[in-house]
């Protein structure tokens, strides 16, 4: 898994600026967590980190790009664009891995208080995903005749879109 840590005490108190572009961090989870996703336009991230105290800060920024993902009717990989702004406060816990059910994203690493910069990009793509990914809002699913995705195939999606019995199973969800 690729990791990115920051060292707190290498920025300064006026804070700093970052761009990150390296694609396998975000490749590496979804592969990991087999999302079945692949790469799509670059995925970059810029954010400012201020220091707040010795060990705590903030971090503000946007992550930007497009990934390739499943529909969740058809199956289908489409392109979906990410663009999330974030704005997180981050604080140590003495060596503790949970404050307050939270994961803690300042760590302890070669004895330094570590930005936990990998942890934190990674929740926010995370949360830009859908949560029902559809390649059109009108995709009608897998046909139920030939069982590709409807749309593209040559049976008859008229009668599919009024059978009551399709309406039901469009509206399953597989877990
Ligand atoms: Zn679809
Ligand atoms: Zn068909």
């Amino acid at each position: 898994m690729t990791e990115f840590t920051i060292p707190l005490n290498d920025i300064p108190a006026e804070g700093r600026e970052f761009s990150f572009a390296e694609q396998a961090l975000w490749q590496d989870r979804w592969n990991a967590f087999g999302l079945g996703f692949a790469p799509g336009r670059d995925i970059q991230a810029v954010f400012t980190v201020l220091p707040q105290g010795d060990e705590a800060a903030l971090v503000r920024g946007s992550i930007s790009g497009s990934v390739s993902i499943p529909c969740d009717r058809c199956a289908e990989p489409y392109d979906f664009e990410v663009q999330t702004d974030f704005d997180v406060f981050e604080e140590a816990n003495g060596g503790e891995e949970v404050l307050d059910g939270e994961e803690v994203r300042i760590i302890t690493k070669d004895g330094q208080l570590h930005l936990d910069m990998g942890a934190i990009l990674w929740e926010e793509f995370a949360l830009a995903l859908p949560v029902k990914p559809l390649c059109a809002e009108e995709c009608g699913g897998l046909c139920a005749e030939c069982g590709k995705p409807s749309q593209s195939c040559e049976c008859n999606p008229e009668q599919e879109e009024g059978d009551p019995r399709l309406a039901v199973l469009r509206n399953l969800k597989i877990k």
